[in-house]
């Protein structure tokens, strides 16, 4: 019998241990005060994928906290989108009007480099194409750059656009054209934009809400679409709810008031709570997990690091895949009598376990 190694007292480890993470690295530069942390959760499946986020994080253990969960969602996007990709995220510790500066990005993508491949990153909150362009000056270990794959956000609205087919298609909708359907889209920025057009010209009603009053008026205007405030979205009758602003959006609250069929958006962490997927179900709301769903940004990313490079006709047709990922999480759920979160995460370990097996 192995003996196992003696655990020491403090959080550090412990984080680590709770979720499975492999490694996380404490960055620093010296010269200009660059700190970051880069988490990987898990690369069974291949190098962990996942943007940098860079936020003024009120502490150590709130910047540490969000890139663990961060990494750790990334592995099951990356596995129940079928990438040969693991999970890894970067957190940038800093608020980016103020504190980003070409020389900062430098030491940051200098980190990037030295773990040799292990961590891909790409832009998130925070960060911009332009910034993934300074990163490649110093390393090839970073995606979505201008010469590479760009802004994912019309792969992720394609995606979403085919995972909001798959599900009406699931309920027994014949959706060849969306006429006759109603879809509210909660969030018109750069995804909800872009998935507000493919639904228009499918057929589909639409009802679209943002803080921003200029971005709703204006895209409501020229679309021909209705306008619902802030905060009553989620209330409309309608087929699909489809969250595309912030997390959260579903919890105890909100889920008795919902009055749509399905929920499908790109929303990354839409449910406020695990109960909450219980609790759609509960309603009679088929929930589409939104890593499943909002998976187009990493698809396109994934095209451009083949052996080819980065072929949009090719990264669209990829990223339509996501009607059939979805169609099997909404099965699965069905016939195992568990939630479409748990089928979503059981679809991504099952492709982990298999290939650790394999190994
Ligand atoms: P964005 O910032 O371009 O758009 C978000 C929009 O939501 C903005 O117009 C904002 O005004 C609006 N908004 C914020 N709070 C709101 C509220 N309470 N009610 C209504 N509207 C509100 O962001 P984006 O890139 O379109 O991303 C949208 C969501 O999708 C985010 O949760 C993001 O994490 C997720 N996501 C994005 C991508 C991508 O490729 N961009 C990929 C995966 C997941």
């Amino acid at each position: 019998m192995t003996s196992q190694p003696r655990r020491v007292p403090g959080v550090l480890f412990e984080s680590l241990v709770e979720h499975g993470h492999e490694t996380v690295v404490l960055c620093h530069d010296r010269a200009t005060g660059m700190r970051a942390i880069i988490a990987l959760h898990d690369t069974t499946l291949g190098p962990g994928l996942g943007g940098t986020r860079f936020r003024p994080y009120a502490d150590d253990q709130a910047a540490l906290t969000d890139v663990l969960r961060l990494s750790r969602g990334m592995t099951y996007k990356n596995a129940a989108a079928g990438l040969n990709l693991g999970g890894g995220k970067a957190v940038l510790v800093g608020e980016p009007s103020t504190d980003s500066s070409p020389a900062l990005l430098e030491a940051y993508g200098r980190a990037v480099d030295r773990l040799g491949g292990a961590y891909l990153t790409a832009a998130d909150v925070g960060t911009t194409q332009a910034d993934m362009d300074a990163l490649r000056r110093v390393t090839p270990y970073v995606t979505g750059t201008s010469s590479g794959s760009g802004d994912p956000s019309p792969a992720t609205a394609w995606g979403v656009f085919h995972a909001t087919l798959a599900t009406l298609a699931f309920l027994g909708d014949n959706v060849e054209r969306l006429d006759g359907r109603h879809v509210v889209v909660v969030g018109v920025g750069k995804v909800g934009g872009a998935l507000v057009r493919h639904l228009v010209a499918a057929g589909a009603e639409v009802t679209i809400s943002d803080i921003d009053p200029v971005r709703v008026t204006d895209l409501a205007v020229e679309l021909g679409v209705g306008i619902i405030g802030a905060g009553l979205a989620h209330r409309v009758p309608c087929d699909v709810l489809s969250p595309c602003a912030l997390g959260a959006g579903l919890h105890a609250g909100t889920i008795p008031e919902l009055a749509c069929r399905a929920v499908v958006g790109a929303a990354n962490n839409q449910l406020a709570e695990p109960d909450d997927a219980a609790r759609l179900a509960a309603a009679g709301v088929l929930y589409a997990p939104d890593f499943v769903v909002n998976a187009g940004g990493v698809i396109n990313i994934a095209e451009e690091l083949g052996p080819d490079g980065y072929d949009p006709a090719r990264a669209r047709v990829a990223v339509e895949r996501i009607a059939v990922n979805t169609t099997r999480v909404l099965a699965l759920a069905r016939d195992e009598a568990i939630t479409t979160e748990a089928a979503a995460e059981r679809v991504a370990e099952r492709r982990i376990e298999a290939a650790r097996i394999a190994r």
